[in-house]
């Protein structure tokens, strides 16, 4: 294979910290002095024009021989470097060797299929977008504005650092630029979709979109199996009450829940999907929720995952216990916790001598439901004396001041989790103070459990460490990265 002009590694421009590939090889092209983009393209990934794209490279593997692998791997490359991370972890592990594959030696027409991205399943395309305070950021940086990974995610529009609305290249802008390695500087005015600014409501849902978006893409080495992530979503409709006592899920009363959610969203481009929701089939939402087999893409998965649960971690949790149930008691282990509530619930209040509350909450459904089955039969039960006396009370406060986890105080006094929710609504003083005391302990744990996975690992190098699992790496990258910045010169030299 020959290098590049027989050039050495040195000589390459070095990839910025979250810049994608396509805007390295942009950069590239402009310092090789190349007149034509299809000249860089053949050079790089041996295609005179098939590597031109900012979603998946073509001959990804000629990349990594004729630059001696200095950005990488090919995996690292896709990885850190494409919007490959984004669906990586929705796919199965067959599935993204054979993309891998076919992404470093194959053409583009067989990589979306394992992707799940064939021709019309893919309503939300991978663009070209920018954020303009990034790329004056860059300017002053690098000289020049590069396209950077976290702008160029299917379900992101708004940038992270900045908090406002990303530009987003016009349709087919690539096609027609076919021959030319663009960067953000060089789209015209027309290059980009005109459109309105998005109002306060949209930029927080969509910047809550794309917080989740990074946190996913940013994961190494974790898979979701669909019909886990599927059931992972029924358990959660049925704490909400989408689930009746008989096990069916109320999916028109979810869908228009999830319709009143995301009703602002509806006219942002690329978001058409949303407007399926309304039709008999629930568009994305009935294949999601009904067992329809096959991948789907991650946008899909996160528009649901933050219309159900708070935080990821939330997800997160949910997930586990859906797996370590199933591996355990297998599918039919799996359907049993959504079916027969309501002879379970009998059962617990008539024989057992449960208070509906608590029956509600073994069962995972809402105590309002539970309270109107039990009504309904003529069940005589008990009523609980209520929640909290004064006693109580002030541990709870206690325990809310001290920052401890909503589980914990849960579980230490036998209440509710949603009713510590309710009660810190109402307490807005106790709120703020519960949530900096939180904070505060999250972030010690996770300090705590990074500096000992180091100390546990002293030989092995910061790639190697942020893959291991519960490392605390993750979490401080997107939470307390000062610190983490802090602790880095250390780490790089190992
Ligand atoms: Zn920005």
């Amino acid at each position: 294979m020959d290098d590049l002009f027989g050039f050495t590694p040195g000589f390459l421009p070095s990839a910025t910290d979250g810049e994608t590939l396509f805007g390295w090889c942009a950069r590239f092209h402009r310092l090789s002095g190349n007149t034509s983009g299809a000249l860089t393209s053949k050079e790089l990934f041996g295609h005179l024009s098939g590597a031109q794209r900012p979603d998946f490279p073509v001959g990804l593997g000629h990349f990594v021989d004729v630059t001696r692998g200095a950005l990488g791997s090919a995996l690292d490359i896709l990885r850190e470097r494409t919007v490959f991370g984004h669906f990586l972890p929705f796919l199965d592990q067959t599935a993204s060797l054979v993309a891998i594959e076919n992404i470093c030696n194959g053409s583009t027409s067989r990589i979306k299929g394992p992707l799940g991205l064939l021709k019309g399943s893919h309503e939300i395309p991978v663009r070209l977008k920018t954020c303009p305070d990034c790329q004056d950021e860059d300017l002053s940086r690098l000289g020049v504005a590069t396209w950077h990974l976290s702008h160029q995610w299917p379900s992101s529009w708004v940038c992270l650092q900045h908090y406002r609305s990303l530009r987003v290249a016009v349709n087919g802008f690539i096609v027609q630029q076919a021959n030319s390695w663009c960067l953000p500087g060089d789209l015209r005015e027309n290059d980009w979709q005109a459109r309105e600014a998005f109002t306060p409501s949209q930029t927080a849902q969509l910047f809550r979109l794309a917080k989740w978006t990074r946190q996913f893409a940013d994961q190494f080495d974790r898979y979701y199996l669909p019909h886990l992530l599927r059931h992972t979503y029924l358990i959660r409709a049925k704490a909400r009450g989408w689930i009746a006592l008989d096990g069916t899920l109320r999916f028109r009363t979810l869908c228009n829940a999830f319709q009143n959610a995301y009703r602002s969203l509806e006219t942002v481009p690329d978001l058409g999907l949303l407007n399926d929701v309304a039709k008999n089939n629930g568009g994305f939402l009935g294949l999601l929720l009904r067992s329809y087999a096959g991948h789907r893409v991650p946008a899909k998965h996160f528009l649901l995952m933050t219309f159900l649960f708070d935080t990821p971690e939330e997800f997160e949790v949910a997930y586990e216990q859906a797996r370590a149930l199933f591996e355990s008691d297998g599918e039919i282990g799996l359907r049993r916790q959504l079916t027969d509530l309501r002879e379970r619930l009998t059962h617990m209040v008539e024989n057992e001598g449960s208070s509906i509350n608590h029956a509600a909450e073994v069962l995972g459904i809402p105590p309002s439901m539970a309270v109107h089955a039990i009504r309904t039969q003529d069940i005589p039960y008990q009523r609980r004396p209520r929640v909290l006396n004064p006693e109580r009370e002030a541990k709870l406060v206690a325990l809310l001041k001290a920052g401890e986890p909503r589980e914990a105080i849960a579980t230490a006094l036998s209440i509710r989790r949603s009713f510590i929710k309710d009660y810190l609504a109402t307490h807005e003083e106790l709120l703020f103070q519960w949530q900096t005391a939180f904070e505060n302990r999250n972030r010690e744990a996770h300090r705590t459990r990074f500096l000992l996975t180091l100390s546990h690992n002293p030989d092995l190098p910061i790639k190697r460490i942020r893959r291991l699992p519960t490392n605390g790496f993750q979490w401080l990258y997107n939470n307390d990265r000062e610190w983490l910045l802090q602790q880095l010169p250390s780490l790089w030299s190992r």
